[in-house]
């Protein structure tokens, strides 16, 4: 791209993915979700170019980049420049002070493994066209604005848990959220002896965006249906385990699965974060395997491949519990793991995952981390 060659970077963010501690699929329901940024992060290297309206953009590492004109924003056909010109379009209904610009991107973070790549490309350019262009906006408007760009130019209905840990984390700490009122708690996480581990299964959730809406839709006709009984119900997280066993007759029972699931899992979240304040690891340990065998048979958004890396963590006294972490259908896998174990568990995790499926694993340990951040202002 023409660009490139006198590209000298004015401003450089960077934007982290994020780990979900527990609370899968409860955000989109307004519940409590426990999650926190990660090290691994998107690089934006960001100059104003002079034009009133051009854009242009490469991510490196992909070796693809493409033009935007700020007057004639539309979807694209390739996935990746919808999270881009949603983010654009939700600036430019907000502000007019947006100009052209050039800005290059760099990834460590694995793409499509349930680490929200997404959040993080949504946010970490809302972020920094924030401060190249003075524009603003505050910290939730970046969080909604990039929710928002993911409904209307990716067409994925994902709740806010992505977007809020990306931008709001702070380093050690879980976000204990709350998805009605977004009030929040950071929890320590003070996890020693013991490590978070991450297993990347390989398997990239493809189906991902169809299926999450299915499960979006499941639950609202959960809701409309106890809504008849109940007219004060507006989302699952009004909703007490009586009041849908008294309507579990009236649902499909696929609905009835995916509702209880939700109702259990807004639980865990809150036993979670009373377990880590208590520095409980065996409870907490247990709650992820609980966890998991809801997102497996209730929820089902697992696949054989996460759920061979769950159970076969069942085995090691040395972890003390295990889930898929993310929206699901693969993706990395999270475990709970003491520090002596940790080495002996990766290498006989990759060898029985190589002989079961074929496939390299990848896996990292994993520090809560901040939140998107400015790396580098130029003169
Ligand atoms: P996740 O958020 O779990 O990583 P998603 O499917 O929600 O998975 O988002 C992944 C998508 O985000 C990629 O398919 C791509 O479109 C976009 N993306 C993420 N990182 C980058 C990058 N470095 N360059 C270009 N696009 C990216
Ligand atoms: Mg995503």
């Amino acid at each position: 791209m023409q660009f490139l060659k006198n590209f000298r970077p004015e401003l450089i963010i960077e934007s982290p993915g994020r780990i979900n501690l527990i609370g899968e699929h409860t955000d989109y329901n307004l519940g409590y979700v426990l999650p926190t940024a990660i090290e691994k992060h998107i690089t934006f290297s960001f100059q104003k170019n002079g034009s009133i309206s051009d854009c242009n953009f490469f991510s490196k590492g992909w070796d693809v980049g493409f033009k935007a004109d700020l007057k004639e924003l539309s979807r694209s056909s390739v996935t990746w420049e919808n999270y881009v010109l949603g983010v654009l379009f939700e600036i430019t209904k907000r502000t007019n002070k947006l100009r052209g610009f050039n800005c290059v991107l760099e990834s460590n973070l694995p793409q499509g493994s349930g680490l929200s790549s997404s959040a993080a490309l949504e946010c970490g350019l809302a972020f920094g066209l924030n401060e190249l262009f003075a524009l603003g906006l505050s910290k939730m408007d970046i969080v909604k604005l990039s929710q928002t760009a993911e409904h209307t130019y990716v067409g994925t209905q994902c709740g806010i848990m992505d977007q809020f840990a990306s931008v709001m984390s702070e380093t050690g700490h879980g976000i204990l959220l709350d998805c009605r009122s977004l009030s929040y708690d950071l929890i320590p996480l003070v996890l020693a002896p013991y490590k978070i581990i991450l297993l990347n299964t390989g398997v990239s959730h493809d189906l991902a965006t169809s299926e999450y809406n299915v499960r979006k839709f499941e639950c609202e006709e959960g809701v409309s249906i106890i809504k008849q009984t109940y007219p004060q119900i507006h989302s699952l997280r009004e909703v007490t385990p009586e009041m849908l066993i008294a309507n579990k007759h009236k649902m499909r029972e696929v609905v009835y699965r995916r509702c209880s699931f939700i109702l259990q899992e807004n639980k865990r979240v809150l036993q979670m974060a009373d377990a880590l304040k208590k520095y409980d690891f065996k409870a907490a340990g247990n709650l992820l395997y609980e966890a998991h065998t809801g997102i497996s048979e209730l929820y089902e958004v697992s696949c054989k491949e996460s759920d061979f890396l769950v159970d076969f963590s069942k085995g090691y006294t040395a972890v003390l519990g295990a889930r898929q972490t993310g929206g699901g259908f693969g993706g990395c896998t999270l475990h709970l793991v003491h520090q002596e174990a940790v080495s002996q568990f990766i290498t006989e995790a990759t060898h029985e995952y190589r002989k079961q499926f074929g496939i390299q694993l990848t896996a990292f340990e994993v520090s809560p981390s901040k939140g998107t951040s400015i790396s580098f202002v130029g003169q």
